[in-house]
């Protein structure tokens, strides 16, 4: 068991001083590196979740926490009022990096979203020829693209949106991995955009069928509406490719990243389009006083970089089977787990219980008691996203303890 002297006192403060809006696993991180996490006790573990994918270069990555404490040093923050010698650098870096005109830099991955939004709002008026606040969003039921009241109103997720009403207009949402219900939707003349996440990750890591996204893509081209890919949890790597929209032949009209943007060194978002759908923003029109500080630019930079550098995509998508595998080898000897989904590193076990139960819960508890941080995204599913910069003797490592915690758990 998990000694919880130490952790307790910490606990207690955050229970006590903290809003209640998070259930974290009791457990109480002090340090990080690479793929390993140490509690104030001094226990190490395999950090399973890698806060959410934005890990994915590993824990205080030296040349990522080199290039930031180098440039704190230099300059922080200029604001956008003036320029500076990073942030011109960095766009063209990100811009060749990921094929686009130009990028939009801002912080968390939700603004980044909401910049997304904004964004396919303004290209619906200015060049689609919408009429004046009639454009239509589609969304995607199961949706997760974070906690702003614009983006929780396309959420079909009770938690995310009682007593927070009234919402956006201007969304329909539609069922995942549905193209007959997409064509349908963009029969409306008024749609500006359909927004999805190529695997859905909070919703429980829902890969859709193979031809989903490059059906979908081809259905907003026929009807002149933009594709705008939420890769915030997916991209940079997680899946096995830079981008989850790589495993096919194109190439979303807008692209959201955030969260690996920095390496988990801190909140870096960028929206990315060509020139007909980002130059329709003019100066004044949208913003944010730390999007695109130089200090964000030069994390990026070699969060990037070290991305590329170690073949972090690569490595993924081989340990992703790897690792599927041993799940698969699991499920044929236990009951307790009914199957494993996933792509790359970003991948969930289904426990075999109700949605509303505790198990998945419990057994990341047993998890964390045998070294390894996991956390549910439900009460009967465990997503598993360690940090990307694992070796293969790690990897299995890690599966072998998930197998006996879970063989060893008693429901
Ligand atoms: N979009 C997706 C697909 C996400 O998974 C998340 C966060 O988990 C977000 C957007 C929001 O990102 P942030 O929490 O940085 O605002």
């Amino acid at each position: 068991m998990i000694k919880e002297n130490k952790a307790q006192e910490f606990i207690q403060m955050e229970d006590q001083y903290g809003a209640h809006n998070y259930h974290p696993l009791p457990v109480v991180l002090t340090k990080g590196e690479g793929v390993f996490v140490w509690d104030v006790n001094g226990k190490k573990y395999y950090d399973f979740l890698s806060a959410y994918s934005a890990v994915n270069q590993g824990h205080c990555h030296p040349r990522i926490i080199n290039a930031m404490t180098e440039q704190a040093k230099i300059l922080t923050l200029t604001s956008r009022a003036f320029y500076n010698n990073m942030l011109g650098k960095y766009e063209k870096f990100i811009t060749s990096y990921f094929g686009y005109d130009k990028v939009l830099p801002i912080n968390t991955g939700v603004e980044a979203v909401e910049t997304a939004l904004k964004l396919a709002r303004k290209w619906a008026y200015k060049v689609k020829g919408v009429p004046i606040n009639q454009a239509k969003i589609i969304f995607a039921s199961g949706n997760f693209h974070g906690r702003t009241l614009g983006v929780i109103s396309a959420s079909v997720d009770p938690d995310a949106t009682n007593d927070f009403g009234p919402f956006l207009p201007g969304i329909e949402v539609i069922p995942y991995n549905d193209t007959e219900a997409l064509a349908q939707a963009l029969k409306d003349p008024n749609t500006a955009g359909f927004i999805v996440e190529p695997i859905q990750g909070e919703a429980g890591v829902y890969v859709p069928d193979e031809d989903y996204l490059p059906k979908a893509y081809a259905l907003c081209q026929e009807n002149n509406a933009l594709f705008i890919a939420d890769e915030v949890q997916t991209g940079i790597a997680r899946t096995g490719r830079l981008l989850a929209c790589d495993y096919y032949d194109f190439k979303p009209d807008i692209l959201i990243l955030g969260k690996a943007l920095s390496g988990g060194a801190m909140p870096v978002s960028a929206v990315l389009a060509d020139d007909e759908i980002m130059l329709t923003i003019k100066p004044g029109e949208h913003g944010s006083t730390f999007g695109g500080n130089p200090l964000a630019c030069a994390v990026g930079i070699e969060a990037l970089q070290v991305i590329q550098d170690e073949n972090l995509a690569e490595n993924a998508y081989q340990l992703g089977i790897l690792f599927r595998e041993k799940m698969n080898e699991l499920i044929a000897k236990t009951d307790l787990v009914l199957k494993v989904r996933g792509k790359g590193l970003l991948n969930a076990i289904i426990i075999n219980d109700s949605e509303d139960s505790d198990t998945a819960w419990r057994i990341c508890l047993a998890l964390r008691d045998n070294g390894l941080l996991a956390k549910p995204t439900h009460g009967n599913i465990i997503r598993f996203a360690p940090p990307l910069v694992m070796t293969e003797e790690q990897i299995l490592d890690c599966a072998n303890i998930i197998s006996k915690t879970i063989l060893e758990f008693e429901k």
